[in-house]
């Protein structure tokens, strides 16, 4: 079988990792045919803006994005790429794998956690009040005048939505991947003991949900707790499910935790699309030079195998990164290195990870 994916290099350092990663994974034996539509600066500069319809309906028709990171316009009006395309297509439950690998500079040795981000709603749902506002001095009359609260009249005012619909949809996304990714546990992690009304709600139906996949575990936790737990006992966790905020700070907690957003692979999952894409962004500073590391682009590769059930190949990818980390011969520049090892570019690393990748394009 043959995969359409849309494969969008990005700008900045992104045709380099996105083309390594694209290497890696053609070498995994697994057939794709690769649709590549351009978004970011260079199409800014051609036509006016970074995202061109063509490239929504591109990845509506595949389902399926390949992503380099794009490098956000300052100061031009146009909003982020990213958010454009989540909101386009619905991507709501944004997954992170953060798991330690030998050879980087993780904190702990044994980590192993998934987090999945609740993507479209609570505070990022964009119902915002500003300060001073018209809007904003109604709202304050009107949950004054009702006896909410006694607001003050010098506030801005962000909203928090948390629904069923969306609770569900995510939480029900978290306890499949963890069936269909062998997972023993989900947590789900809220503030439903000052927040009832949305993050109670958000904690009801994870527990409404969990109670339909008897074969996995499931517990909750409040996030402050969630946090102190993770800095000292990474270990105790396995797959996190969260509303939108918390999953944006967690997620890059764990990330830290585990080596970096440089090696930080990341999934944006849809109904009718899902897209995957390296957590880092177009890296300016290193444009060009060929040093960047394609090691979050290809671990992005791995997730979207697992997400089209290629596991087996996905796993041999997976290892062969694994194994050029752990031997530790070649490393890029950004990793840490000692007296033995050889820096290299992007192109010598992926190829040292070819050459690990049992099966048709490597030689193990
Ligand atoms: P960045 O991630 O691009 O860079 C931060 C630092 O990490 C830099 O020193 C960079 O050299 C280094 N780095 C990043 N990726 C690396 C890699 N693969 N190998 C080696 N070193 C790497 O973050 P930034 O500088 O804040 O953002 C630059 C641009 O990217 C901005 O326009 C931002 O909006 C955009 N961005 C895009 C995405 C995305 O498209 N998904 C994500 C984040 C940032």
């Amino acid at each position: 079988m043959t995969y359409d994916v849309t494969l969008i290099p990005g700008d900045g350092i992104g045709p380099e990792v996105m083309g390594a990663a694209r290497r890696a994974l053609e070498a995994t034996g697994v057939r794709f045919n690769w649709q590549v539509e351009e978004a970011g600066a260079a199409v800014l500069e051609r036509e006016g803006t970074p995202l061109p319809e063509r490239v929504i309906d591109a990845i509506r028709r595949t389902g399926l994005a390949f992503k380099g990171p794009v490098t956000t316009p300052v100061g031009t009006g146009f909003r982020s790429v990213n958010v454009a395309l989540r909101k386009a297509l619905d991507l709501y439950a944004a997954v992170r794998p953060a798991r330690s690998y030998p050879g980087t500079s993780a904190r702990f040795g044994h980590v192993d956690i998934v987090v999945v981000r609740e993507n479209t709603e609570d505070v990022y749902a964009g119902v915002e009040f500003g300060y001073q506002d018209e809007r904003t001095r109604e709202l304050i009359d009107w949950i004054n005048h009702h006896g909410y609260a006694n607001v003050r009249e010098d506030v801005g005012i962000s909203i928090k939505l948390i629904s069923r619909f969306g609770t569900e949809r995510v939480v029900r996304y978290a306890f499949d991947y963890a069936r269909r990714n062998a997972r023993r546990k989900v947590t789900a992690v809220h503030k439903a003991n000052i927040m009832k009304s949305s993050d109670g709600l958000f904690l009801a139906i994870a527990r409404e949900i969990a109670e339909q996949y008897g074969d996995i575990q499931f517990d909750d936790m409040i996030v402050d707790n969630l946090c102190a737990q993770l800095v000292q006992h990474p270990e105790m966790f396995d797959v996190l499910v969260l509303p939108n905020l918390y999953g944006d700070i967690v997620s890059d907690l764990c990330a830290g935790l585990t080596g970096g957003l440089g090696i930080a692979p990341g999934a944006n999952i849809g109904t009718a699309a899902a897209m995957f894409e390296p957590v880092h962004g177009s890296a300016p500073n290193i444009a060009g030079l060929g040093v960047a590391n394609p090691t979050a682009a290809i671990l992005s590769g791995v997730l979207m195998l697992r997400h089209i059930g290629e596991h087996d190949a996905a796993g041999r990818l997976e290892q062969a990164v694994v194994d050029v980390l752990r031997d530790g011969e070649v490393r890029t520049a950004d990793l840490p290195h000692g007296m033995e090892t050889r820096v290299v570019g992007t192109q010598e690393f992926t190829d040292a990870v070819i050459t690990c990748l049992g099966g048709p394009g490597g030689s193990a």
